[in-house]
């Protein structure tokens, strides 16, 4: 078959579209014929190379897709040959202390198809049936093969681990890369007063079509200031940052008395300085979140599957161009997910 194969870390030249061999089906395996697949950040940083994780190269990226069940294994159960699946990329041991307590997505041994196994960015992939959620018919491959990474990440982040309510409000940084786009259209669902930063006049107006309320270009206005004058001093209730080291600090000066900083990931670098006093004087709450448990994944799932929630499509290219795909992402270039298709598809 052909896939896509990082040949070793490196910048967008390690990438490859080409043979590889086809995936061996397990007991509780289930190989999909993938119709779309998309990237995420995530995609980036596993091709220049995650501290701690070691791969084995060549290495098939990708962790989210979507596409027709081809063949199962012995012991699957939940689907058949002909089903529309997605994947959903968090691995759980369904073990360990925290597994047992419910909460799979703080499972020791988490972790992710695509960052730490072989992904799905190739025209089959063999996965395990418990990472694979069905499709409703008429869900467009665009949609289900793009959808399930930043939708979970961010559901998890605003309504499991934030707790965000109607009547709060909440700042999403970014509003339009897949975690930001994601977020805003959960917020404003949530009945939140959603406000939005972004880097052009497109993209804001991007994320006022999704459902934020207030808008302000960060490239050319201090948000936190920003915040402070929309609120009359207050602040929001809820920050959502997946920015890390260039936003923290003004995130942490938007918020409210008691307000949240929700994290699920560092762009901008992992290590930025931190204000102490204003998180002990203000009393805020810095939480951390990453991916989601299969119930929360069924549960944002269904309303995307059901039209509530829309992921926005930046670009559809062939798997073979790959590389441009990656290349959009660092560059922020456009709004919403990018999605390859393997070239046999197009
Ligand atoms: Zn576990």
């Amino acid at each position: 078959m052909q896939a896509v194969k990082i040949t070793e870390h490196g910048d967008t030249d390690v990438i490859e579209y080409g043979e590889h061999p086809d995936p061996e089906v397990g007991r509780d395996e289930v190989l999909v014929d993938v119709k779309a697949a998309a990237l995420n950040h995530l995609d980036v940083w596993v091709r220049r190379g995650l501290p701690g994780v070691d791969l084995e190269m060549p290495h098939v990226p990708g962790s989210d897709g979507a596409g027709i069940v081809e063949e199962v294994g012995e012991d699957v159960t939940r689907f058949e040959e002909g089903d529309r699946v997605a994947l959903a990329a968090g691995v759980n041991c369904g073990e360990c202390e925290f597994c047992r307590d419910g909460d799979a997505a703080r499972c020791v041994s988490f972790h992710i198809i695509g960052e730490h196994v072989p992904g799905i960015h190739s025209e089959y992939a063999a996965i395990p049936e418990d990472n694979l959620i069905p499709v409703p018919e008429g869900v467009d491959w665009e949609v289900a093969g793009s959808s399930c990474l930043v939708f979970q990440t961010a559901w998890r982040m605003l309504i499991d681990r934030g707790g965000l309510t109607a009547g709060e409000s909440v700042l999403v940084l970014g509003a339009s890369g897949g975690v930001g786009h994601a977020a805003v259209q959960i917020a404003d669902h949530a009945g939140a007063e959603v406000y939005a930063t972004g880097s052009s006049e497109e993209k804001l107006e991007h994320a006022e079509d999704l459902g934020a309320d207030h808008v302000v270009n960060y490239e050319e206005e201090d948000f936190a200031g920003w915040i402070r004058e929309e609120t009359g001093g207050r602040g929001v209730d809820m920050v959502v940052d997946h920015i890390g080291a260039a936003t923290w600090q003004d995130s942490l000066r938007s918020l409210a008395k008691g307000g949240r900083l929700v994290t699920c990931g560092a762009t901008t670098g992992p290590n930025p300085e931190t204000d102490v006093n204003r998180i002990f004087w203000n009393q805020l709450e810095v939480i951390g979140s990453t991916m989601a448990t299969p119930g929360e994944v069924d549960d944002v799932m269904e309303l995307v599957w059901d039209g509530t929630f829309e992921p926005a499509v930046r670009d559809v290219l062939p798997m073979s161009e790959s590389a441009r795909a990656h290349e959009m992402l660092q560059d922020r270039e456009g709004f919403g997910k990018v999605v390859v298709v393997p070239d046999s598809e197009l």
